[in-house]
């Protein structure tokens, strides 16, 4: 079988296949260990997610430098004015992607997957059929995790999402408690993270993410980098005739915060069961989303609606008291479960 990405989706994907005694060829158009413009923020789920999937837990991944640090507090301003030093139940990690990612494709390497660092230019699903930079490449099951530009999902499933969010991100100062800024865009935020990464996040191609990102761009060292990404919008279908979207390349990532991590490893994870399990693998992939991924994504979607448009609406001593009430059951929602 053929693996589009190395990210956290084709690593994960690569190394439970690899692990399960198929052939897996683990393809990238990056050289490793490559940079990903990413807040680097891995919740609390997403670490038990991992030490579940790879037998990895916290302090191999702190010993490996994968993780960097972890906080349970964190700021919150609203259009500059501080709300608050806020307390979360699980904690939230901080990651460097550059190591984070290369730690985990290794990691499908040791287990039979072969790595190859070559872009995919077409594919030919009648003929079952890639064409890669360093030629072609005949597959029986072929999984796009290429990322939020899937080549795979373009040319396979010829669908558009329909709704993109845009960000800004770069590296810069480090604070010691991570900061969120509302208020600044709507329906989306600022963030400035321990791991000196500094960024502007919207929904639906939010037309303010650059106006709130140069308030912030002072804390900037280096050259700032657009990005598309979900943000809780998603395609219709993830797995046809044999081919299958997992993680970005599904548009997997959820409407509240723009967590994207989790559902990389995780839609892996589900399409690598379905792959491994059935005889129905396209069906089974599509259920297991059901079941389990599309109602998460929809209900902090759900929340976000709330969490955004109070924002705007409701006058700043309300909104500082709801969200310190509310702070626990969002932060739990969010992190731990
Ligand atoms: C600015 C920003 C901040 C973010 N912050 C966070 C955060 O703090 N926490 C969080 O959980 N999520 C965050 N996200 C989302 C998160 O980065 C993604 O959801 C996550 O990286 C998805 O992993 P993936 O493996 O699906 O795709 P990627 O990590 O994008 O990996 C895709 C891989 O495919 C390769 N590829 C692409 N095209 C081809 C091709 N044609 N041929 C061969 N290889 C190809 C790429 O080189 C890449 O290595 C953020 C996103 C952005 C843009």
């Amino acid at each position: 079988m053929l693996v589009v990405g190395s990210g956290p989706a084709g690593a994960t994907i690569a190394f439970l296949l690899s692990r399960a005694g198929f052939d897996v060829f683990l393809v990238d158009k990056a050289v490793f260990p490559r940079s990903k413009p990413c807040g680097g923020l891995l919740t609390y789920k997403t670490l038990k997610l991992v030490e579940r999937i790879f037998g990895f837990g916290l302090s191999e991944l702190v010993i490996s430098g994968v993780v960097e640090r972890s906080t349970v507090r964190f700021q919150v301003f609203f259009k500059g004015y501080p709300l608050g030093l806020f307390h979360s139940e699980c904690p939230f990690f901080f990651v460097d992607r550059s190591r984070y990612d290369d730690f985990f494709r290794l990691r499908a390497i040791d287990v039979g997957a072969r790595f190859l660092g070559a872009a995919l230019r077409r594919v030919d699903n009648n003929r079952h059929m890639a064409s890669t930079t360093l030629g072609c490449i005949k597959y029986g099951v072929l999984v796009g995790a290429d990322g939020i530009g899937s080549i795979v999902r373009k040319q396979v499933f010829g669908e558009k999402p329909y709704k993109y969010g845009v960000c800004l991100e770069c590296k810069g100062k480090s604070f010691s408690v991570p900061a969120l800024f509302l208020g600044d865009v709507p329906r989306g935020y600022s963030w400035a993270f321990p791991n000196g990464s500094v960024g502007s996040i919207a929904m639906n191609r939010g037309g303010n993410v650059v106006s709130a990102f140069n308030r912030l761009s002072g804390l900037c060292f280096s050259r700032p980098k657009g990005w598309s990404v979900s943000f809780g919008s998603t395609v219709k279908r993830h797995a046809v005739d044999s081919v299958f979207l997992v993680g970005d390349a599904g548009f997997f990532s959820d409407g509240l915060v723009a967590e994207g991590i989790y559902y990389a490893h995780r839609t892996a994870e589900l399409a690598a069961m379905a792959i491994a399990d059935s005889r129905e693998p396209e069906s089974v992939y599509e259920r297991y989303l059901r079941k389990e991924v599309y109602p998460r994504i929809r209900l902090l979607k759900g929340i976000s609606m709330f969490v955004y448009e109070f924002q705007l609406f409701f006058p700043l001593s309300v909104k500082v008291k709801l969200l310190g009430n509310f702070s626990d059951i969002l932060t739990r929602i969010v992190g731990c479960v």
